[in-house]
């Protein structure tokens, strides 16, 4: 099975991260390591390298843009602009599937109205590059979309791309304009924290794929405070509970899927 959203790249894991792909690959479980600034892009790139069954995606969070409009924690790794280049240069590698984590995020965001828009505009700035980026390698996107489905709609009609929105949250019918479009939706642990029965029964087989997200958003089965792609199972089982199917179903169709999508070669 394919962890399509993991974060093994990042200093969480610094510890015991070959320890825990040794744990994944004794439970049958790849995954997807998915950058989030350059360094970690880097990073997951350099695991995917070494490691068979484990692939890479490169890109820049809306989190880790440096801005002035809001007040930002102290991050040691904000980005100024998506650095374009830089990021192809990565992409090279041919275990580079996907780009992302990028999208809008618009969680924090300024109070006035004219600073809101002026930070819609600085999000959307990061974003099209690596879109671009996306079309010319001919790559999937991974979607990161925090309370922006309308801004996000506006930027990918029309657009030409495909991918997975990422953790899915919204409602069905905001699940519907993702699928019209070609993409795919993803399900993290956040499924037994919010209320996502609808649109995890209505979500057709062939669309869906299973992701950790780890080390956040550890489920509340798995036991762990810091998630791994161990839990994978334990999303897939609850999944299977709400499509009234079995966890060996919702697994090797999305396994399927991931293949699909990410022209993962296993
Ligand atoms: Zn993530």
């Amino acid at each position: 099975m394919v962890d399509t959203h993991a974060h093994l790249n990042f200093r969480d894991f610094d510890k015991d991260r070959n320890q825990i792909i040794k744990e994944c690959r004794e439970n049958g479980i790849f995954a997807i390591n998915v950058g989030s600034d350059y360094e970690s892009s880097k990073k997951a790139v350099e695991i995917a390298e070494k490691e068979n069954g484990f692939y890479a995606a490169v890109g820049l969070h809306p989190s880790n843009i440096e801005t002035k409009l809001i007040k930002q924690p102290d991050h040691d790794f904000l980005e100024k602009f998506f650095d374009s280049a830089k990021y192809e240069t990565l992409a090279k590698s041919p275990k580079v599937k996907a780009i992302g984590e990028t999208g809008i995020d618009l969680w924090r965001r300024p109070k006035s109205k004219e600073k809101r828009i002026l930070f819609e505009k600085e999000q959307e700035s990061f974003f099209l590059p690596q879109l671009e980026l996306a079309k010319k390698l001919n790559l999937p996107l991974i979607i990161h979309c925090r309370i922006a489905f309308e801004e996000m709609f506006k930027v990918l009609a029309g657009a030409g791309v495909t991918g997975t929105a990422h953790c899915f949250t919204g409602t069905w019918e905001q699940a519907q304009k993702f699928l019209d479009m070609g993409f795919y939706l993803g399900f993290t642990g956040i499924i037994f924290k919010m209320d996502l029965i609808e649109v995890i029964k209505k979500c057709p087989m062939d669309r869906m794929l299973l992701e950790t997200d780890c080390p956040y958003l550890s489920p509340p089965d798995f036991g762990e405070q810091r998630n791994t792609p161990l839990s994978l199972p334990v999303i897939a089982a609850k999944i299977a509970s709400i499509k009234n199917l079995t966890a060996e179903e919702i697994i090797s169709r999305s396994s399927e899927n991931a293949q699909k999508l990410f022209k993962l070669d296993f």
